[in-house]
């Protein structure tokens, strides 16, 4: 089975080089040298001011709501993965749903002020599939009304707006390192914030509120491991190289499907993009549901990223999202990652038409 994403594994050869490092150290977790290595290594490579890694993009989300001490009502997005919305409600916030724009499927940042109130406290949108967000005008915004933001940057590592990291905009940024996501560590995250205060803040709140016997404040695990730091510094030299190849894929597929009646997002031509999905937009859910259907019996797994739309889960209410609805709805991610077979999109695009009985 081909599935929509695979997760690059570096030669086993170079993980164990670190492997070694950390048999002599027998220095396993607990922020140690691999853990600083690759901190710094990021913090450069992103060009942004303080980053902190944690064990995973959900645990980012939280710690960047309790650092800000937010309460009341989040105005979020719709379209998004579920984590996004989960640490809302997991804080004890309220999320209300702005919806999204067509074209890169972000937030739609002129429906935003509609949906303030006294009680609103934060944006919180997300880069969804790297796509940065508007984040000039969402600044405008939070600034006249003395919100604050924080970007779910997921899915955004090595994206560039105005020639700096999409990290460098909101209060707090996090990432995902994920193993479905560009650049990994297996399982593991990052919180990204220009403030050493909210900085210092976040060092606390990773580990137990405490340095050595000096106790400060409360605070949970959320550290990551050595093993996890060895996997990101065999990965991240790698980048470059995963952006160029799925970037060649991502236009193998756009040559092979143009012509059939589908949608792809509108890359924006003035920023830095890392390919880091493929999404096309169906007519209609009936439609996407049959070509996922065929491309299943033939061994191809994609997946409905990102459905449903999230204010129309059980847990969650609020006004209707027309656009995210939609989108979410008719929306199916194709196979792209890294070593993929360059014969896959056009086989999968003559497996669409196929099924669009073209
Ligand atoms: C992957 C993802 C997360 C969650 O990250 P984990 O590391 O799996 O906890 C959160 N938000 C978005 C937008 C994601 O894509």
């Amino acid at each position: 089975m081909i599935n929509v994403t695979k997760t690059f594994l570096p030669p086993a050869e170079e993980y164990n080089e670190y492997l070694k490092k950390i048999w002599e150290t027998h220095w396993v977790t607990n922020q140690g040298p691999l853990c600083e290595e690759l901190e710094l290594k990021l913090k450069k490579y992103l060009g942004v001011k303080n980053l902190l890694l944690v064990s995973n993009g959900t645990i980012a989300l939280q710690l960047a709501i309790k650092a800000l001490d937010l309460k009341g009502e989040i105005i979020t997005t719709p379209y998004s993965y579920v984590a996004t919305v989960n640490s809302i409600i997991w804080e004890n916030c309220t999320p209300v749903f702005c919806d999204i724009e067509d074209k890169t499927f972000c937030m739609d940042a002129e429906k935003i002020e509609k949906l303030i109130t006294d009680k609103t406290s934060a944006i919180m949108p997300t880069h969804v599939y790297g796509f940065p967000c508007d984040v000039n005008r969402i600044k405008d915004i939070a600034d006249k009304n003395s919100l604050k933001i924080i970007y779910d940057g997921a899915q955004s590592f090595g994206v560039k707006v105005n020639d700096t990291s999409v990290y460098n905009f909101g209060d707090i940024s996090t990432i995902s390192f994920h193993a479905t996501k560009l650049f990994h560590t297996i399982e593991g995250g990052a919180v990204i914030t220009d403030d050493d205060a909210l900085a210092e803040k976040l060092f606390l709140y990773r580990a137990f509120g405490h340095m050595d016997d000096d106790y400060y404040s409360v605070g949970i695990n959320a550290r990551t491991s050595e093993f996890n730091a060895a996997m990101g510094l065999c990965n991240l030299h790698r980048v470059m190289g995963f952006i160029e190849e799925r970037k060649r894929l991502n236009l193998l597929y756009k040559k092979f499907l143009k012509d059939l009646p589908l949608k792809f997002p509108e890359i924006p031509s003035d920023i830095f993009y890392n390919y880091s999905y493929f999404p096309v937009f169906f007519q209609t859910e009936e439609i996407m549901l049959e070509v996922k259907d065929l491309l299943f019996k033939n061994g191809i797994n994609t997946r409905r990223y990102f459905y449903p739309s999230l204010n129309t889960l059980a847990f969650t209410y609020g006004e209707s999202c027309p656009v995210s609805e939609s989108a979410a709805n008719n929306v199916l991610c194709l196979p792209i990652y890294n070593e993929m077979d360059s014969g896959l999109p056009e086989k999968i695009s003559s497996l669409i038409s196929q099924a669009l009985n073209l």
